[in-house]
């Protein structure tokens, strides 16, 4: 079990963060937010995927009048990206924005970010307080080395977080940015040694989703194993329900949330292996495809280590020379004719 790191919860809307509530994956819509009905489409495939929170960008200021549109039209609380403009910032919490995304150090006056802060206390929105390793890197003065910047990033975290207690406002999720895996651990460890606040992880710019998935898993994964992290989102160019689907794999790998579908296991294959495993598993995977129901189903190609791994499942099979042996439940139930062995798992599999 992982011990979450102790903070005060925030509401954002209807979703609470903090460790006492689940950890909240998010994404981003990708279509023109001028375009409403494009958007609120999007955020409902993103929420039938499992996205607690739905980010919007909101540039201009049709951005926000189109934003005011979408927030009356789904359930899912949204979160307004509104760049360095702090007109933008006020005209989305005051068209509903659950949350905004700010980082105080693109808003140049600090009355501005005063400003904002007040008409999110008027209406009982969050802030996402963000730092972001690009903007630390971009420092005119002092040593901005990739060796210095998670010092430099606490340090602009302090004082924005200093701004914001000044004026007794702590509905806050705290987030530090940067592309780089290992400095993005490092910064969210000191975050979370520092401040009792929620932390939304994730990388920035990750990479098409092949590229992105690694990164994202093991900065997300080990700060979450460590109890770090109230919120996430796996950032991935193309379609965001990936985004929700990476973030949901990560959780539950980590035993964060219970597993919603299928598991398949299949063994790496070795020498010993008695039947082409892999077409089989593909086979298998598109047999499970629209199951919704946690059923883990092993494929092994041998029964050398094959039944260890059969108790464990609900359907398996083990092969042996043109053949494999169904379990079910860990007993064996059959044995079975190599080209008869996908009938006879999806029949197991069936039954269930
Ligand atoms: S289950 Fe058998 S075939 Fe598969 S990797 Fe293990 S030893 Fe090799």
């Amino acid at each position: 079990m992982i011990e979450r790191r102790k903070t005060n919860s925030v509401s954002v809307g209807s979703v609470t963060l903090g460790c006492d509530w689940p950890v909240v994956v998010q994404s981003m819509t990708k279509v023109a937010t001028t375009d409403v009905d494009a958007c609120v489409r999007q955020v409902e495939e993103l929420t039938a995927a499992g996205c607690g929170l739905v980010r919007i960008a909101v540039p201009t200021k049709a951005d926000t009048e189109a934003f005011a549109q979408i927030v009356n039209q789904v359930k899912v609380p949204l979160i307004a990206d509104i760049h360095f403009s702090p007109a933008r910032a006020i005209e989305a919490i005051e068209a509903g924005a659950a949350k905004i995304r700010l980082n105080p150090g693109n808003i140049k006056k600090h009355e501005d970010v005063v400003s904002i802060i007040e008409a999110a206390k008027a209406h009982g929105a969050a802030i996402r307080v963000g730092v972001n390793e690009a903007s630390i890197r971009d420092l005119k003065s002092g040593d901005t080395s990739k060796d210095s910047r998670v010092e430099l990033m606490l340090d602009e975290m302090k004082k924005y977080v200093a701004m914001f207690e000044e004026v007794n406002f702590d509905n806050m999720v705290l987030s530090a940015k940067s592309t780089d895996t290992v400095r993005t651990i490092e910064i969210n460890r000191a975050i979370a040694e520092t401040f009792g606040y929620p932390i939304h992880i994730g990388l920035t710019h990750a990479g098409l989703p092949v590229d992105a998935r690694t990164p994202s898993a093991v900065a997300i994964g080990t700060l979450l194993a460590e109890g770090i992290g109230d919120t996430i989102r796996v950032s991935v160019a193309g379609n965001p329900v990936e985004e929700i689907r990476l973030g949901r794999e990560i959780l539950s790998a980590l035993g964060l949330i219970e597993k919603s579908g299928p598991e398949l296991i299949v063994c790496p294959t070795c020498g010993r292996c008695q039947i082409d495993v892999v077409k089989l598993a593909e086979d298998v995977r598109k047999t499970l495809q629209g199951i919704d129901k946690p059923v883990k189903v092993a494929v092994m190609g041998c029964i050398v280590n094959g039944p260890g791994e059969a108790v464990d499942a609900d359907v398996a099979v083990c092969a042996a020379k043109g053949k494999g042996f169904i379990y079910a439940h860990g007993e064996r139930i059959a044995t079975v004719e190599e080209s008869k062995l996908l009938e006879a798992i999806a029949d197991e599999i069936e039954k269930l």
